[in-house]
Formats: C-alpha cells, structure tokens, sequence
C-alpha cells in the first residue's frame, strides 16, 4: 500500500495534538518540542523510515514526535524502561511521588505514559519498547528516519545511547539529542560530552538546528 505523505512539508501541528504534549507531565520547553516536531517531520519526509525516541518518560516528547510520525506514514517506537534515570529517583532533584508503584516502591511512568498516548489519539502510531536502551539497541536492525536520544544523562547511560543508536540514523535522517549544555554552568554535560560532541566527530552528523538544550544533526552520506 502507497504511503501517504502531505504535499506541505511543515504540516501545522494541530492545536489539540499540541495541548495534549503541553498537559502530559515531564522535561521538555514547547518551543523545544515544536522544533523536535519539525524536525521529525522533516526527516520523516525525507526518509522512509521508522522513529525511535529513547527516554519517553510520561510521553511529552512523545506526542511531538508521534504526531509527526503519523503526518508521514510512519511509526515511533518510544524505548523505555519507565523505572526513572537518576534524577528522577526519590530525594532526588527530578523526583514526582505520583509516578511510584507503591506496591514495590519502585518509579512507573508506563501508566501514564499509556494515558497520555491514548488521550492524545496516538495508540496506533506510538509503539511503547519497555526495557533497558542498551538491550534493545542490541538486537536493533532496523534503519532509522528519526532518532531522539532523551534518556539516562549519566556518563554510562548516554555514551551506550549514543553507541548503540546512532549508527542506526539513515542517511538523510536526523538525530536529535536533548539536555545538551555546553556550559557546565547551565546543566549535566554527559549528553554533550557522550552525545553530541562524538556524534560531530565522526564526521557522519552535521548540526542543522539549536532550540534550547535541544541539538538537530543531520546524517550526511
Ligand atoms: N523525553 C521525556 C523525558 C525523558 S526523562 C520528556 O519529554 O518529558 C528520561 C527517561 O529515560 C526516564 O523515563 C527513564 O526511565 C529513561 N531511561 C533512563 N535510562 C534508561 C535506560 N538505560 N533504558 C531505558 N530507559 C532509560
Ligand atoms: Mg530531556
């Protein structure tokens, strides 16, 4: 079956997509996740393959991307283990008490996640990969139009991001990383050290957006 694809590039997100990412809990600025949807959309239309979004939370990013995943005939597989990075555990600075299971004292974004992709009409679109990066990135094959590194900020966790995922961006598609801070000053420097910088090193990325702490690289041939 064709794959239908808007004639007009920059497809307005619609009002009602955007209010449901902006009511969803979680890390991303608006103006940061207008510009990861268009660059998604971009990206989507410019190559024939799936997303993949590492680090879903409780699915705000996720809606940007999803519904840009769908403007374009395709699909986004959000990878999460929905047991919280770090700095979303208890005492910690990032740490909400309504995202715990009580039953095992142990963080559970799943459930909301899950309503804030059901409310914003995107079951059929987002495909929720439940585990850690690492072991999904393994037996990963599949060529990607749109990868978007949001995950765990440690040193450990955003280099093996970085490792397992990138070389899975297409040539012609985007990778896009968040929480990057050049300056210490301003934030953690794992996804700038572990993500962004290698990424420009290897010659195969080059930057073709700043929104925020936001970074678009495209894949060059
Ligand atoms: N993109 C989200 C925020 C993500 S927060 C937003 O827009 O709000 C980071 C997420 O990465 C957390 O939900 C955490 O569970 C997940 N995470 C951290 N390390 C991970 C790992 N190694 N594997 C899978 N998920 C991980
Ligand atoms: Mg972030």
């Amino acid at each position: 079956m064709p794959i239908m694809v808007p004639s007009v590039p920059s497809a307005p997100l619609g009002p009602d997509v955007r209010a449901h990412a902006l009511a969803a809990k979680g890390f991303m600025p608006s103006d940061e996740g207008d510009a990861l949807h268009r660059a998604a959309l971009a990206a989507g239309l410019e190559v024939k393959h799936p997303m993949v979004e590492i680090g879903s939370y409780c699915g705000r990013s996720t809606v940007w991307l999803g519904a840009a995943a769908r403007a374009v005939g395709t699909v986004l597989f959000a990878v999460d283990h929905h047991r919280g990075s770090e700095e979303n555990q208890s005492g910690w600075e990032h740490h909400d008490p309504t995202v715990v299971d009580p039953r095992i004292g142990k963080m559970d974004t799943l459930p909301t996640f899950r309503a804030t992709i059901h409310d914003a009409g995107l079951e059929d679109v987002v495909i929720a990969v439940v585990g850690p990066s690492p072991t999904v990135a393994r037996y990963w094959t599949t060529p990607l139009s749109m990868l978007f590194i949001d995950g765990g900020h440690g040193e450990e966790p955003a280099r093996l991001d970085f490792e397992g995922w990138a070389k899975h961006v297409a040539v012609g598609g985007t990778l896009a990383v968040h929480d990057v801070f050049p300056d210490p000053a301003d934030g953690g420097r794992a996804p700038y050290e572990q993500i962004y910088l290698p990424a420009l090193r290897t010659g195969l990325f080059e930057e073709t957006g700043v929104t925020g702490s936001l970074r678009i690289l495209r894949r060059i041939p």
